[in-house]
């Protein structure tokens, strides 16, 4: 079991640590439920014919914390890398460890820069898989794409970066299906 640190609590990071959680491993989902979601209609989310971003992010926060995955409530000022993995310090002082990072910050690329984080003018250059330049630091959603954002692409690459450090943790490619009883 890993610890996972998500700094970014839109659908982005939401949708990282639910698949994270459900399958087993130590997630911590930091942000303050700041995103523009709370501005949001949703009609082009699919599965969901119509409902606001705002119960829309109330639901995911619970979905999470259902399967396991810890929300703290505070900002991270400073996420750097360590010997074992990386280290995250909040507003509060606090100073968390963790194997993995992965950032789901919005338009708010700032800790990018401190990690040393490649940026192109459409946010933090990473692949399909969230991996950036760095091992172990993921960047996932808007920060990745600072253009044609919408939710249900970031939360669609939440959960490819969530699958791809399930993989590395298992040594082998892993899905997340479950089937009917
Ligand atoms: C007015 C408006 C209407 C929209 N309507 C729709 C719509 O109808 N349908 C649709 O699909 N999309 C819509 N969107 C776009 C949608 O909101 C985004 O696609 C979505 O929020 C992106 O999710 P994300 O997780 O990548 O980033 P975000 O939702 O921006 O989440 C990032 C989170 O990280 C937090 N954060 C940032 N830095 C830190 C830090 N240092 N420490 C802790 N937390 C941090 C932020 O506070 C935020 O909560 C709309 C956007 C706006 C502005």
């Amino acid at each position: 079991m890993a610890d996972v640190l998500i700094i970014g609590d839109g659908p982005a990071g939401l949708s990282a640590a639910l698949f994270l959680a459900k399958n087993g491993q130590r997630v911590t989902v930091f942000g303050q439920d700041n995103t523009p979601m709370h501005k949001a209609m949703l009609y082009n989310y699919l599965g969901i014919p119509e409902m606001t971003g705002s119960e829309f992010q109330r639901v995911s926060r619970a979905q999470v914390q259902q399967q396991g995955g810890q929300i703290e409530d505070v900002e991270v000022t400073h996420a750097e890398k360590t010997d074992t993995g990386f280290a995250v310090t909040t507003a509060n002082g606090d100073r968390v460890e963790g194997k993995y990072l992965v950032l789901s910050t919005g338009t708010n690329t700032k800790l990018a820069e401190g990690l040393n984080l490649e940026k192109k003018n459409k946010g933090i250059v990473a692949d399909e898989d969230g991996r950036t330049s760095v091992k172990g630091l993921f960047a996932v959603g808007w920060n990745t794409r600072l253009i044609r954002t919408q939710a249900i692409i970031s939360a669609g690459q939440g959960a490819a970066t969530a699958l791809e450090i399930l993989s590395l943790e298992a040594g082998e490619d892993v899905h997340d299906f479950d089937v009917v009883e």
